[in-house]
């Protein structure tokens, strides 16, 4: 069976693509996600700036709901990662994990992006033994203790007032002295008090033994290497846009992309490929907001509901 749809990713933007292409009448649509549904913002600890939800809510339980609602109106969710989606003659194949081909004559992708290493030494051979990329995953291990967190966006400081609640102490380590983070969060950090400002500050090197981690080094401006005892370093450094599954076997993308990586869409979430449509995170100038992302998906469902229609009754 050819889909009529195939949506590539179950964050937000999936997730809304789902809800929409089911509920406007197309009859088989499946969702490719290779893990929970949900997306990045299920690592969240709080969202506070989704229209109509007020009140302390973490982003696992603004998720929890979504995927129940796409399959009232009969998305299929397939848990898979996608390696290849190609095209030929009106058709797309979308190759699997599990070796296995599916065909549609639409895609909606919405792949999202994975958290970005900051670069510094032993931070790879740490990961998961101390240095982590989820406050909420991991802050627990941390309670009544002191951590450090690097980054100066939305994430790091958000992670920080997070992890200030569970945490004796917070380290926010930042290369430079102004934030990226929105004027009302950086006001937050400041005026809690367990939290240390550690700015134009170069994160060089975590230490640790079999144990885990013990502390993370410094290089300050004037040239001063800072030792920040701690078992737990988060690191919040920004994301790299998932467009792996756009590669073809020859190295080219599938559709125009930027030099950065992002997919090149119009306001339809229409890529340079008839029927591919590119949504969320992963998109050319996205906000990187749940919204948004929540937006791009309705839009381009309703695209792909139109030019399914028209091939198929052309
Ligand atoms: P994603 O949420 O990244 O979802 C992509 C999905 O695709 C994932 O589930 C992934 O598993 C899946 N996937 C990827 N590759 C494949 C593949 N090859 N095969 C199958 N599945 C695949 N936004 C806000 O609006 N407010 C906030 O307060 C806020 N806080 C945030 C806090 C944190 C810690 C983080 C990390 C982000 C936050 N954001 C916030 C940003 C928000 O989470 C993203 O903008 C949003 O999730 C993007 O949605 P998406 O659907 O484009 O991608
Ligand atoms: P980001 O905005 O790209 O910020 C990354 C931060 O990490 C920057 O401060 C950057 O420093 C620093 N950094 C980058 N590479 C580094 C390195 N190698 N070593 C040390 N520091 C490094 O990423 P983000 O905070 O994850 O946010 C991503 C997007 O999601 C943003 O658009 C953000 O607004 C959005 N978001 C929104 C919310 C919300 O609305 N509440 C919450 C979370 C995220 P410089 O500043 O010097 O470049």
């Amino acid at each position: 069976m050819i889909l009529d749809c195939a949506i590539i990713g179950g964050g937000p933007a999936g997730l809304t693509a789902g809800l929409y292409t089911t509920r406007g009448g197309l009859e088989n649509v499946t969702m490719f996600e290779r893990g929970m549904p949900g997306g990045q913002i299920t690592q969240s600890s709080e969202i506070e700036n989704y229209p109509g939800v007020t009140g302390e809510i973490t982003g696992m339980e603004l998720m929890i709901p979504w995927p129940a609602q796409c399959q009232k109106f009969g998305l299929k969710h397939d848990m898979v990662e996608v390696t290849r989606v190609t095209k030929e003659d009106n058709i797309f194949k979308i190759y699997k994990a599990d070796d296995t081909i599916s065909e549609a004559y639409s895609v909606i992708i919405g792949t999202g992006s994975s958290p970005r290493r900051a670069g510094f030494v032993g931070e790879d051979q740490y990961f998961g033994r101390g240095v982590s990329t989820c406050a909420t995953c991991d802050g627990f291990f941390y309670k009544g203790k002191e951590v450090a967190v690097v980054g100066g966006g939305d994430t790091a400081l958000e992670e920080a007032l997070y992890l200030a609640k569970i945490c004796k102490k917070v380290y926010l380590i930042h290369r430079r002295d102004s934030f990226r983070a929105s004027p009302n969060t950086v006001a937050r950090v400041k005026r809690t008090e367990n939290i240390e400002l550690i700015l134009n500050a170069i994160p060089q090197e975590v230490y640790g033994d079999n144990m885990g981690v013990n502390g993370l080094k410094v290089t300050m401006q004037d040239g001063e290497i800072r030792d920040i005892v701690v078992p737990g370093v988060f690191t919040f450094v920004g994301n790299n846009v998932n467009n792996q599954t756009l590669i073809q076997e020859d190295g080219s993308f599938l559709c125009n992309m930027t030099k950065s990586g992002e997919v090149i869409v119009d306001i339809s979430m229409k890529t340079s490929i008839a029927g591919l449509f590119a949504t969320g995170d992963m998109r050319i100038a996205a906000p990187k907001q749940v919204v948004s992302a929540a937006g791009d998906g309705a839009v381009a469902a309703l695209q792909a509901i139109a030019y399914v229609d028209e091939l198929l009754n052309a």
